[in-house]
């Protein structure tokens, strides 16, 4: 397998140059569309049965689907990748661009490299003849960068894809601190919340006094300076980042913008942020919802308020005993390779990923894309030999794993 991934190396660049030259901004439908036409042409050749998911309904193009069915014996595995950049077809960051051992390009790294590391892998496995028996399972998903609505349609098949699998493998980005590759088993959670303050208005002159009250905005501003004195925990964070208050206070459709009219003299009657909270696991977000609604629950004399939540955006992807066990199989493969163990990379140090929709069901690994730098900005590039280190690494892993009994 090692032999093939190096073998292959001016097949496998070429065939990323030609992806990153396909604009798959995650609007583009038909860009996104034509790149997952590209993986289709890679992936059946392997054997596997490959559906195009339509996602016309969230407002995005769709997924590719890709089945290759084993013995049926092996741990099935989950394939976790994605078709779609941050770059729209107006970015000027457009072209594929070699620099010595480095390519640059929209997607060169998040997350067409981490593709290419996939068809490099089962490639390998494929002349090795360790992929025939192999149950394996490919979700590239083409609105990893910006979700199709409602999410629940839009990540209906990654879900149930892994409810049929065993183990999960996220090929996006590897982590990397200090010159090293670090594993990664944990991925925060990603959601917002909106706090909406209601108070008497009257006279300025008025204010703190029985009967007439703090105003919205005092209340507000016990509310937020409460959340940060304390609901600090470990691996938690929660940011204000919007908020205005006044005689109005509305936010607009979007909820990115905040329209405010007030005046010094008017004790204020509505005060509105916005914030988002990420987490380590379901206990860490309960917990701290249910300490916000009892901070937010004892108004001050004169305001109401009530905190709502969004659906979480990305769950969390908890650092559990069965996501470390892969990782040490991992590190067994880099002990066979030759290569330095790999350590755990802080869940804090990164952000949420697909595979987090998988986590409730499925252990996983995250990061066995390729090292990258300057992700979602133009200058993008990625860390060429890396391709090659995490193919092989991938494809004895994924090798191993299918033969473990289920
Ligand atoms: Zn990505």
């Amino acid at each position: 397998m090692v032999r093939t991934v190096d073998a292959e190396q001016e097949r496998t660049l070429s065939m990323l140059e030609k992806w990153v030259n396909q604009n798959s901004g995650s609007l583009n439908i038909a860009g996104v569309t034509k790149v997952g036409e590209m993986l289709r042409t890679e992936l059946e050749p392997l054997g596997f049965k490959v559906e195009w998911v339509d996602m016309s309904q969230t407002g995005r193009a769709g997924h590719i689907v890709a089945r290759h069915k084993g013995n049926g014996r092996g741990k099935r595995l989950l394939l976790i990748g994605h078709l779609d950049t941050v770059f729209e077809p107006d970015s000027p960051f457009q072209q594929w661009e070699r620099r010595g051992n480095e390519g640059v390009g929209p997607g060169s790294g998040d997350d067409k490299g981490g593709m290419a590391v996939i068809i490099a892998a089962l490639r390998a496995m494929h002349d090795a003849g360790t992929l025939k028996n192999a149950d394996i399972e490919v979700v590239l998903t083409g609105d990893e960068e910006d979700n199709g609505n409602p999410v629940e349609l839009a990540r209906r098949d990654l879900i149930a894809a892994g409810k049929r699998a065993d183990i999960a493998l996220d090929f996006e980005g590897l982590a990397q601190e200090g010159g090293k590759d670090l594993g990664s088993i944990a991925r925060r959670s990603s959601g917002a919340w909106t706090l909406t303050v209601t108070a008497r208005p009257g006279h300025s002159s008025g204010i703190f006094s029985p009967g007439v009250g703090n105003g919205a905005i005092y209340e507000l501003a016990r509310i937020i300076d409460t959340f940060r004195r304390e609901l600090p925990e470990d691996k938690l964070t929660f940011n204000v980042g919007l908020l205005g208050g006044g005689a109005t206070a509305k936010l607009d459709g979007g909820r990115i913008r905040l329209d405010a009219t007030g005046k010094t003299n008017i004790i204020p009657a509505i005060a509105v942020a916005r914030g988002d909270l990420r987490a380590l696991s379901r206990e860490q977000i309960e917990r701290t919802k249910t300490k916000m609604q009892a901070i937010v629950a004892q108004p001050l004399a004169g305001a109401t308020a009530k905190i709502e939540f969004d659906p979480d955006e990305y769950p969390p992807m908890a650092p559990t005993e069965g996501n470390r066990a892969i990782l040490a199989k991992l590190n067994e493969v880099n002990r066979d390779m030759g290569l330095e163990p790999m350590g755990e990379l802080d869940p804090a140090k990164r952000g949420a990923g697909d595979i987090s929709f998988v986590a409730a069901d499925v252990d996983g690994l995250i990061g066995l894309g390729p090292a990258a730098d300057g992700e979602h900005a133009p200058g993008e590039r990625v860390d060429i030999a890396s391709i090659w280190r995490q193919a092989k690494r991938a494809a004895i892993l994924m090798s191993r794993l299918s033969r473990e009994k289920r």
